[in-house]
Order: C-alpha cells, then structure tokens, then sequence
C-alpha cells in the first residue's frame, strides 16, 4: 500500500462563496514533518479539516494512503479517522472524564478491547509525560498539559499521521517549545506530523518542511524553512 497523503488539484468553496483552497497541490510521504504557515485566512484550517474528513472537497482529488476523500463513504470514515490522529489548539477534552478516561474514550468509539485499552493508555501516558496526571481532570491541569492529553488521545489508536491545528495557540512560549519537542519526539518514532502554526519561532528553530499557503494557494515549499512572516 503506497503510504502518503497527496493533493491532486485539490479546491474548496464554502457554500457562503468565501475559496478555502485552490488547486492545492502537494504530497506528504511517511515520516515527514510539516509546517503548514501563512497569514490568517490563508486556507490551512480548511486544509486540516479537508484532510480528516470534516470538510468535503469541491474538486480535485485528497488520497491519504488508500482513500481516496472525494468519494469517501460513511463506512469508511471511522477507518479514515484511525489513520488519522487530530489535535486540536483548545485540547477539545471531555470535562467531566480524567485524563485516562479522556484517552481511553478515544479507543472506546473505534471499538477496541478493554485489555488493549488497559494495556495501550497507560503507555501513551507515558510517552507524554502524564502517567502521574491519569486521575485527574481536565481543569485540574496546566494548558500545556491538556494540550499533552490531546496529543496522548490523538496517538492512542497508533495513527500513521497527526494532524495538528495550531496546537500551541494557547500556550505560552517556553510550554509551546515542550509541547513542539513531544511532537518531533512523536515524528521520531514513526508518525508523520503535518501542523498548522503561526509559532513563527518554534517553525524557525525545529528547521522542518515549511509549506506556505496564501489566498488558498501554496506560494512556497521548502524543506528546512523558516516561518517567512512577521509574527
Ligand atoms: P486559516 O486557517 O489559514 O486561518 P481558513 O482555512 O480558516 O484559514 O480560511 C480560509 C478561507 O475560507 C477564509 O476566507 C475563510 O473566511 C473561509 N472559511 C473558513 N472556514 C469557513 C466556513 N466554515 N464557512 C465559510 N467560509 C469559511
């Protein structure tokens, strides 16, 4: 199975007319690590969320390893979304469950065992750092570590890319730069991160793929780049 994400002349009109993309091409292999930058507005939102299925494509084609999103069908989102770990810039976390709960929800909905899901939370709770925060609650922890719950939720069903929009928002500097670090830790190991970001400082230092959209469109792609926009 070929094992990429690739845009085929990929556009987006809302139906209020506003263009989200236009003939957006680009290819992402396994293992790579991608900023997505540009000024508010360019078209990296609609892109996440064209990506993971919560928005539908007006023309061209998305194919993220063997789906292809155009024609994609009810049965075959929740598969789509397995593949696919999302995180979110406010954590979107239940509030009422703990952390543990928080996560294991998530292999709850794709149908897992209760000893998959007892063996498998606790060891990305671990990987983030949170294995003393399991019983807590959201609103018990600091910003940055409800953004590492939602990274543990995003990683729990071992999805082959994460996808993150704006996922240091929220935070400040220095928790932002930890919060980067898990990612390229994440990257390391084997999943491919694609991340919409205005961190101009984080995309500067991490020297990752930089792919920059305005008005819809890709106006540059380097590897290695730089954020390219005052902050
Ligand atoms: P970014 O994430 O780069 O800030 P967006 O993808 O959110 O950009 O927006 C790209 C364009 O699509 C903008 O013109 C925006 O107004 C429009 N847009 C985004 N989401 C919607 C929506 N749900 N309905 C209508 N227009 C939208």
């Amino acid at each position: 199975m070929k094992q990429t994400i690739r845009f085929e002349g990929v556009s987006k009109q809302y139906a209020n007319g506003h263009q989200g993309l236009v003939e957006v091409n680009l290819e992402i292999r396994r293992g790579e690590f991608v900023f997505l930058v540009g000024p508010s507005g360019a078209g990296k939102s609609t892109l996440v969320r064209l990506l993971y299925g919560e928005e539908r494509l007006n023309a061209g084609e998305i194919y993220v390893d063997q789906f292809r999103l155009r024609v994609l069908t009810h049965r075959q989102m929740p598969r789509l979304r397995r593949q696919l770990g999302i995180v979110f810039q406010d954590g979107k976390l239940l509030p009422s469950r703990t952390v543990y709960q928080n996560v294991a929800f998530a292999m709850e909905v794709v149908g897992a065992s209760s000893r998959d899901i007892k063996k498998r939370v606790p060891h990305v709770l671990e990987l983030v750092g949170l294995s003393r925060r399991r019983d807590n609650f959201p609103h018990q922890l600091s910003g940055g570590e409800q953004q590492r719950v939602g990274i543990a939720r995003a990683l729990v069903n071992r999805p082959s890319y994460i996808v993150a929009d704006e996922p240091t928002g929220n935070l400040d500097p220095e928790t932002g730069q930890d919060i980067m670090k898990l990612f390229v830790e994440i990257n390391r190991i084997g999943a491919t991160i694609i991340m919409a970001t205005h961190a101009k400082d984080l995309v500067d230092r991490f020297q990752k793929r930089v792919v920059a959209i305005e008005a819809g469109r890709i106006v540059r792609d380097q590897l290695r780049g730089a954020y390219g926009y005052e902050a």
